[in-house]
């Protein structure tokens, strides 16, 4: 059976074609810069022919059309007809409390997206929402799989997800911690399960997504417990140009001092903090380059961004009374051997240590605690897109059986 993993974006589309025989991957590709002029499409199948062009693509719609099309195409592709899809599995943003696993998506699943869950991911829900419908105009026949980015987070306890204010808010509008990256910490959790050779159910892990966006999931017993991220992907960590926690009363104290308004604030919280409000720059590459050159800002960056990944580790393991592995993912997380030595060194009180050489390796996962480590500590790289086609498969499967 071949699945379509789509992952729209605010501006961007991803996708990947899988034959679920092996999970080997026939096609994949993105867009970029949708909504100008110029977007950027870069496809490629499993014959490595591949092509690169910019084209002008206004919305999302157009671009699914332009990815399913380049699917069918006589050079490009890797299909004859559409119809060879069994499914189509799509990343959405936000299930809210509503979806606490992913569906095959019907007419009254978007509703409840279109209607209660796009005003929580203003930025990525509509896009999410446009891809599913465009794909339902284009084949109307295949099932349609929503996967959701909370949906793991929805077995924390109610201790972890309520924040400390007047409960009626809860009740009135579901204003709550949710977490995000949920997909992503479901696949380290499952990686370091089988790299231990141990059952997920008996393992306490911390899985460490440090890309872009950051969070940091306490998963135990293979369901996440508890997690950085909150109501929105705005809480916990430093991240690239994003702050994660504040004190809430400073920003009204700000708002006053500034006189600037609240949407303004929520754009100087998203896009101008994190690495980028104290460095200048939000990209960690550039980050410790100013590192490397002993500039003083992007030194307080790095310090700020570490730190601030440490506290979080002490206080899962403190949630969860222990900690059998720590994984770290993503852009930032594979990539900075630096950064992962320093967090693990200041971590030793609770007998983390790790191996230097194993450390500076450089694949797509590899231990890196040492021998004498009380606690396994990895890089793993994450595939979210390979649980949303095996999601996607398994939802699918169950219709089949059923109508058979
Ligand atoms: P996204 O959240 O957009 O999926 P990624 O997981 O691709 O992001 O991570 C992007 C981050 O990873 C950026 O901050 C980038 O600087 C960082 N990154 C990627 N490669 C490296 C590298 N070789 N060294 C340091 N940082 C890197």
């Amino acid at each position: 059976m071949k699945i379509l993993v789509l992952n729209c974006g605010s501006s961007s589309l991803k996708y990947k074609l899988y034959d679920m025989e092996d999970e080997s991957v026939l096609a994949d590709g993105k867009i970029e810069r949708i909504g100008h002029e110029n977007a950027q499409i870069t496809h490629q199948s499993l014959d490595h022919s591949q092509i690169d062009k910019t084209t002008p693509i206004f919305e999302h719609t157009v671009a699914v059309v332009e990815c399913l099309n380049l699917l069918v195409d006589p050079e490009y592709g890797v299909i004859s007809d559409l119809n060879e899809i069994t499914g189509v599995g799509h990343r959405v943003l936000h299930g809210g409390e509503y979806f606490k696993k992913s569906v095959l998506v019907t007419d009254s699943d978007l509703a409840y997206m279109d209607n209660k869950l796009k005003e929580l991911g203003p930025l990525h829900m509509p896009a999410n929402i446009m891809g599913i419908k465009a794909c339902q105009d284009i084949m109307p026949q295949t099932p349609q799989v929503a996967v959701f980015d909370t949906a793991f987070h929805s077995t924390m306890p109610k201790r972890a997800y309520l924040y400390a204010i007047p409960y009626v808010l809860y009740e009135r509008h579901r204003v709550r911690k949710y977490g995000f990256h949920g997909t992503s910490h479901k696949y380290i959790a499952g990686r370091v399960a089988d790299l231990i050779g141990e059952d997920v159910t008996k393992l306490k892990i911390i899985s460490c997504h440090l890309g872009n966006g950051a969070s940091l999931a306490a998963i135990e017993g293979g369901i996440s417990v508890d997690t950085s991220m909150g109501f929105t992907p705005l809480e916990g960590l430093m991240m690239g140009t994003r702050s994660g926690d504040i004190d809430p009363a400073a920003l009204y104290y700000i708002m006053k001092k500034e006189n600037i308004p609240m949407a303004n604030i929520n754009t100087m919280l998203n896009k101008h903090s994190g690495l980028y409000g104290i460095a200048g720059v939000g990209d960690m590459r550039d980050v410790q380059k100013g590192v490397n050159e002993k500039k003083p800002m992007h030194t307080l960056a790095y310090e700020m961004y570490e730190y601030r990944i440490r506290k979080f580790i002490g206080s899962y393991i403190a949630a969860m009374n222990g900690v059998d592995a720590i994984a770290f993912t993503a852009g930032i997380g594979e990539n900075t051997p630096r950064l992962r030595e320093i967090i693990c060194d200041n971590l030793s009180f609770f007998g983390i240590s790790i191996d230097k050489q194993l450390n500076q390796q450089r694949k797509k996962e590899f231990e890196i605690s040492a021998p004498d480590s009380r606690v396994k500590v990895y890089v793993i790289s994450t595939d979210e897109e390979v649980i949303i086609a095996r999601d996607t498969l398994q939802l699918v499967a169950n219709v089949h059986s059923q109508s058979n």
